[in-house]
């Protein structure tokens, strides 16, 4: 195929290629291209397209058929546009040659500079800038960089000798010498010696003096660094698949390091860390672009002092920022050299920022009439989780990076519940309390090996959370995330002791009451304090601070107007009582998943005794005390949700998470409490309590299993439920409750179920008087569910996914003792994702769509939402939208974010 075009020139205004080849060319060539066309200052070049890096990966570092013959041609045009001949005595022509993939993974791939230099041509180099030191200098670059990257002699860890590192520091300090720059000639032609020998003693073979073969040793290396570890190891993190390849940039080399009039820098189009408008950035005079990045020298910042100590350029690249900005449509991130007073552009690319600066930007450009308010919505611009940086309070990030240099990060667990917090260990939820309730600033970090329903109030007055055990979607990853706090769960690192009151990370032992402080967005956990902000969005939303008062909140709701205006998918909150208030001022919908075991954890001897009742009488007696406290919880939460529809799920965990040996044994007043109730022995409460535990009770007596063995819970719940909607109605508001049965897999269970509901609900209609319109349906949890939608759908009047038990049930992966392996399976790319973060959605996903079809199929306008914890993932959001869902439910804090995740859907998708 010696036709195929590999090679792509540009230059003097006119290039081959453009932005819309990132595939071929990678970001950095195709916006080389790019900015050729439109006219700015791009020294002359050509673009080796990632194509040939996969023959070059595949085939043993071997080129296609064709590809020398391009480059050299290539080369041709670049000499005729730069007046100067590669490899010339008298008017060298220089090369960079860079790396480019279709995403920029920065700093993982290689770069040479000054290709081309050889002892005569250096001396050519040398007259023609009337500057010999620069000559010597980029000579002496050049050797070090090939040999670094090309001959393969970079330390690769700390022990490994850095060659030319060390011979230059020997020659300085010989010299009496601080900085590079004062080096000189003689000094450098001594060092290009030094460099030469070291290179012949390690690899056998003088350092090539040909610049074809440079120019070839230096095109390999970086096609090659495509496979090196750091850039697997990238990529893998960053899902960027490795059959994508990078392009090699060949550029005539342009210097900011001929004197002071010259410079390099790099810098963003508007600052991204806050989204302030306004060029900025670093860069350094008398330098070549490497000096920026080694952090040799302290550069200044452009938006300080460049008008000052170079107006002109200055004056240009204020200039090539705005074209860049008015043709992108988006905030760059660039870099540049000033050689002699003029600017060049060596790259462009749309800058990386924070989700603060990301709504900032987005805003602003629709505000300055760039772009329209569809296209802030991309998902490219805002990427949906970034929004929690509004919302949760965020680790100050000099004070983090600050903790990282010092040693401070001792582990990482799972992400489970954004927010940054800082607080004193504290290992039990009573002792949290306790603390709390006699000083409601104690800031508190609860750290268990894992949380149940017990831990309820301690995770209440705690900042953070902090579990050993648990993946995703364990106990203390939904709660957390479901009342808004920061949690890293399942931190296999942490050894916990609560008998001595410790938590040991290898030689690092932290007591009650130590500070520490966890990042639930990244996992991290570091010792000691770390200084946090509030989210002042947060602040207005629930009402303490008026809205008129903080233009980051301007501007969220502003983001969150236009995301309404265009997504189709509504969202609910997953929301009990307590959390109903903050669900609605996120913007709540409806809640999509009451777990009205939640409700219970503030009854606790209630619903034990309920538990523990042997017969129905007891049962039912135990039952009566806590329906009163249910109609409460139900009241509160439909009148605060008004006529929004509000999903209630009947009693789903298995009984023993409320009553166990554990229980029995954490709490010793427990068993006499009982044993007096009931009338029995101590001995006969434990018998009792171990007749309930069950070895994988995820699978055991839960779900509907419940309510069918024990109706009275159902009608007792049910009747709760109507007691409270017929005195709103009563009151004059029309609430649509929507009861729920959860873990059906046969219609016939759903029926038995639904039977004990509507008889239930009639009966309380008859005794108030009044009618409330409702539905009842069932949660889509298991398997069998979801095949059999088509039958359940005759009698159910809408579906939720659970997702999380469907997650569980379909890859008979534990949500709770998944975390001994995901890491390995993500590691080794075994799968994506974390099947219980993201919907695994070629294997559950398939399922969700039979259970659509066969359900719509039977009844075409069932309703069909998602409550598991998906329901707030970006990614989840977007399939849910695809496969025709009405509405996602999630906790109260992801509801912005799953908001503008189904904008982004609606206007991508
Ligand atoms: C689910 O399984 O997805 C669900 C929402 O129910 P729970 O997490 O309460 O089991
Ligand atoms: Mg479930």
């Amino acid at each position: 195929m010696a036709d195929t075009k590999y090679v792509f020139s540009f230059g003097a205004g006119e290039a081959d290629g453009n932005a819309s080849m990132k595939n071929t060319l990678g970001g950095k060539g195709a916006n080389l291209a790019e900015m050729t066309n439109i006219g700015l200052p791009v020294p002359a070049g050509f673009t080796i397209n990632t194509e040939v890096c996969i023959h070059y990966s595949d085939n043993d570092g071997a080129y296609p058929a064709g590809v020398k013959e391009q480059v050299e041609e290539a080369i041709k045009k670049v000499e005729k546009v730069m007046g100067a001949e590669f490899g010339s005595d008298t008017n060298p022509l220089l090369l960079s040659c860079r790396s480019g993939a279709r995403e920029s993974m920065p700093g993982m791939m290689d770069t040479v500079l000054n290709i081309g230099l050889n002892e005569t041509s250096v001396a050519g180099l040398a007259k023609q800038s009337g500057n010999e030191r620069f000559a010597w200098d980029s000579y002496r670059r050049f050797i070090q960089m090939y040999g670094g990257v090309v001959l393969d002699m970079k330390p690769k860890s700390k022990t490994d000798p850095d060659f030319f590192e060390e011979i230059l520091e020997h020659v300085k300090e010989e010299a009496g010498i601080e900085f590079d720059k004062d080096l000189t000639v003689e000094q450098l032609k001594d060092i290009v010696s030094q460099f030469k020998a070291v290179i012949k003693k390690n690899t056998g073979v003088d350092f090539p003096t040909d610049p074809m073969e440079q120019l070839w040793g230096c095109i390999g290396a970086v096609f090659g660094s495509w496979t090196n570890d750091r850039a697997v190891v990238y990529r893998r993190q960053y899902h960027i698949p490795h059959n994508w390849g990078t392009a090699t940039n060949v550029q005539a080399m342009v210097f900011g390091n001929l004197g002071d009039d010259c410079a390099t820098g790099v810098g963003l189009t508007r600052n991204c860390s806050d989204g302030t408008p306004g060029f900025c950035g670093d860069y350094l005079i008398n330098a070549q672009g490497e000096d920026v990045v080694a952090g040799i020298r302290t550069p200044k910042r452009i938006e300080e002092s460049l008008s000052d100590d170079m107006p002109e350029a200055y004056e240009q690249l204020d200039q090539i920022g705005k074209t860049l900005e008015q043709h992108y449509k988006e905030v760059q991130d660039i870099e540049f050299t000033i050689q002699r007073g003029k600017v060049w552009m060596l790259q462009t690319r749309n800058a990386k920022r924070t989700g603060f600066a990301a709504v900032r930007i987005a805003v602003d450009l629709v505000n300055e009439g760039l772009i329209d308010p569809k296209t802030a919505l991309e998902k490219r611009r805002i990427p949906a989780d970034d929004l929690n940086q509004l919302l949760q309070p965020i680790f100050d990030p000099a004070a983090k990076e600050a903790a990282v240099k010092e040693g401070q990060m001792i582990a990482k667990g799972i992400n489970a519940g954004p927010g940054a917090a800082t607080g004193q260990i504290v290992f039990h939820a009573s002792d949290a309390e306790a603390t709390w309730n006699a000083d409601n600033d104690a800031q508190l970090i609860l750290v268990r090996r894992e949380t149940s329903p017990e831990d309820l109030r301690g995770m209440k007055v705690a900042k953070g959370i902090l579990t050993a055990f648990g993946g995703a979607s364990s106990h203390a990853a939904l709660v957390s995330r479901q009342m808004g706090k920061t949690c890293v769960c399942g931190c296999a690192a942490l050894s916990i002791n609560y008998e001595a009151g410790t938590v040991t990370v290898g030689d690092t032992v932290l007591k009650e009451g130590d500070w520490i402080s966890i990042d639930g967005f990244t996992g991290e956990v570091f010792t000691g304090k770390i200084e946090t902000s509030a989210s002042e969005v947060m602040d207005v939303l629930m009402g303490n601070k008026k809205p008129e008062e903080s233009e980051t909140y301007g501007r969220y709701a502003q983001l969150m107007q236009w995301a309404d205006e265009h997504r189709r998918l509504k969202v609910r909150a997953n929301a009990e009582a307590h959390d109903a208030e903050a669900a609605v001022a996120l913007g709540a919908e409806g809640v999509g998943l009451c777990r009205t075991e939640h409700m219970f954890f503030d009854h606790l001897d209630e619903i034990r005794e309920m538990i523990f009742s042997s017969n129905k009488e007891d049962r039912e007696r135990s039952l009566a005390k806590l329906l009163p406290f249910q109609r409460d919880d139900f009241t509160h939460l439909m009148r605060t949700m008004g006529e929004r529809p509000v999903t209630i799920r009947l009693l789903d965990p298995p009984l023993h998470e409320f009553l166990s040996e554990e229980h029995l044994h954490a709490d010793e007043t427990l068993a006499p409490k009982l044993a007096k109730a009931f009338n029995v022995s101590e001995e006969e409460v434990h018998r009792r309590v171990e007749e309930l535990a069950e070895t994988n009770p995820m699978l055991g007596h839960r779900g509907c299993r419940l309510g069918i063995v024990y109706p009275e819970i159902t009608a007792m719940q049910t009747r709760a439920i109507f007691e409270a909607a017929c005195a709103l109605k009563q009151e004059g508001i029309n609430v649509h409750p929507e009861v729920m049965i959860p873990l059906a897999g046969f219609k016939t269970e759903f029926d038995n179920q639904a039977k004990v509901v509507r008889e239930t609900a009639a009966k309380v209609f008859e005794e108030q008087g009044v009618e409330v319109e409702y539905m009842v349906g069932t949660m889509v949890e298991v398997p069998r569910a979801a095949l059999t939608a088509d039958e359940i759908a005759e009698t159910a009047e809408f579906f939720s996914f659970g997702t999380n038990d469907l997650t569980q049930t379909t890859l008979g992966m534990s949500r709770d003792d998944y975390k001994g392996f995901i890491g390995e399976y993500l590691e080794n790319d075994i799968i994506p994702a974390d099947p219980f973060q993201t919907v695994d959605q070629s294997g559950v996903g398939k399922l969700m769509k039979i259970g659509v079809e066969g359900g719509r199929g039977t009844r075409s306008d069932l309703k069909i939402g998602i409550c598991g914890e998906h329901g707030g993932d970006p990614k989840s959001v977007f399939f849910c939208n695809r496969i025709g869902l009405d509405y996602v439910s999630c906790s109260p804090r992801r509801i912005p974010i799953a908001r503008l995740a189904a904008a982004q859907d609606a206007v991508e998708g």
